[in-house]
């Protein structure tokens, strides 16, 4: 057991203050990963903060892990000491069901462990994650680390990068499609540069004119500031697949009217309230309304294999854990450019 550096919050309405918890000596199939850099996604400050309700303090968040390995159990195979390494949202699952049978470990039938506030099935109690000095975890669910990528720059993608993979790939996105991204935020900036790097035409939504030309820079071909009514209006019916980031309450249907027929809208963003949704907007096209959870570990590994083969990582803020709380703040306003990733040696 080893004592274990982090940050948490203790309530829904207190900032996250240092915290000191005891992590396990690996077991036999599993490694620990001292942990050198954790991105900071939009789903750290909802649960932190109780925005879906069922948070479990103290919680330590954060699910963007990149690390070094410090060690292995003997019966590890895919890591050694000293190897990079890397954790996403989930650190088990059942294994055994059919879902996961199909690496599709997020929609485990039990409910997959994930990396912090979730039931912590084989351990018990409940899991901690990434903005600590070190994790451990069973190699399975452990992901290797591209070494041609920015460390700190690949930490993104764990989540960010895999919640907007995997939505694109199951779509089937790619060339001569029109591809929508709804806000350019951790989770709207890595879709945008995979949508164009899968060969998509792309056109970013956001609510901050000031992102325009980054947007352009990261790979959308056009920029529409979605409270302008006659720019949303030229896209009616145009589009083949939207993906929607947003992370607050915002009105779908304006949206949906642009898919053309059979098109699919996606969220990814988990806004706290309920999405209205307008029936004839869905009935008159035969448009599908759907959702998407992260990606399987395979999956995972995939886009990050992907990912080091197009030179794709994350445009971030480099921060201290001292400002942990001041990124959550600028998070609340879109002011983010485009990942906030703490940097672990701040921990002292
Ligand atoms: P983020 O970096 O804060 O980005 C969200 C973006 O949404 C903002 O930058 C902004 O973009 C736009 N936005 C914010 N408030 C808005 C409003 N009131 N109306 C319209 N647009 C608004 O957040 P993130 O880390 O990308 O996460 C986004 C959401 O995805 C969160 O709800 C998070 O919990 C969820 N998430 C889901 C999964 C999954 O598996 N499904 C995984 C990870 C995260 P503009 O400035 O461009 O408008
Ligand atoms: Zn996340
Ligand atoms: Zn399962």
């Amino acid at each position: 057991m080893s004592l274990t550096k982090a940050y948490a919050t203790t309530s829904a309405t207190t900032p996250l203050a240092p915290f000191t918890f005891t992590r396990r000596d690996p077991g036999a199939a599993e490694i620990e990963i001292q942990i050198e850099y954790c991105g900071v996604c939009h789903t750290d400050l909802h649960q932190a903060r109780n925005d879906w309700q069922g948070t479990v303090y103290p919680c330590v968040p954060g699910h963007e892990i990149v690390g070094r390995v410090t060690k292995a159990g003997a019966g590890v195979k895919k890591f050694k000491e000293g190897d990079l390494a890397a954790v996403g949202c989930m650190v088990d699952s059942c294994r055994t069901c059919e879902s996961c049978q199909e690496g599709l470990e997020q929609f485990c039938e039990q409910g997959p462990t994930f990396t912090y506030n979730s039931e912590d099935k084989k351990h018990g109690g409940i899991t901690y994650g990434g903005y600590a000095e070190a994790i451990v975890l069973d190699e399975a669910f452990a992901l290797r680390v591209p070494t041609s990528l920015n460390l700190a720059a690949t930490a993104p993608l764990l989540c960010a990068g895999i919640t907007t993979y995997s939505p694109l790939r199951h779509w089937k996105v790619g060339p001569g499609q029109k591809v929508g991204v709804i806000g350019l935020g951790g989770l709207g900036h890595m879709a945008v540069k995979l949508a164009h790097a899968f060969g998509a035409r792309v056109v970013l939504f956001t609510t901050s004119p000031g992102k325009s030309a980054d947007a352009i820079r990261l790979g959308a071909s056009e920029v529409v500031v979605s409270k302008n009514e006659a720019e949303m209006q030229k896209h009616v019916n145009s589009f083949d697949f939207i993906l929607d980031t947003v992370s607050a309450p915002h009105d779908i249907n304006a949206y949906l009217a642009l898919l053309k027929r059979d098109g699919t809208l996606t969220l990814v963003g988990v806004p706290e309230q309920p999405l209205p949704v307008q029936p004839f907007n869905l009935i008159f096209k035969r448009r599908q309304f759907a959702g998407s959870l992260i990606g399987g570990i395979a999956e995972t590994q995939e886009m990050l294999n992907f990912c080091a083969e197009h030179n794709i990582t994350s445009d971030i803020e480099l921060i201290p854990i001292q400002k942990i709380n001041e990124a959550f703040d600028r998070l609340l306003k879109s002011d983010v450019k485009y990942r906030f990733v703490i940097d672990m040696k701040s921990l002292g």
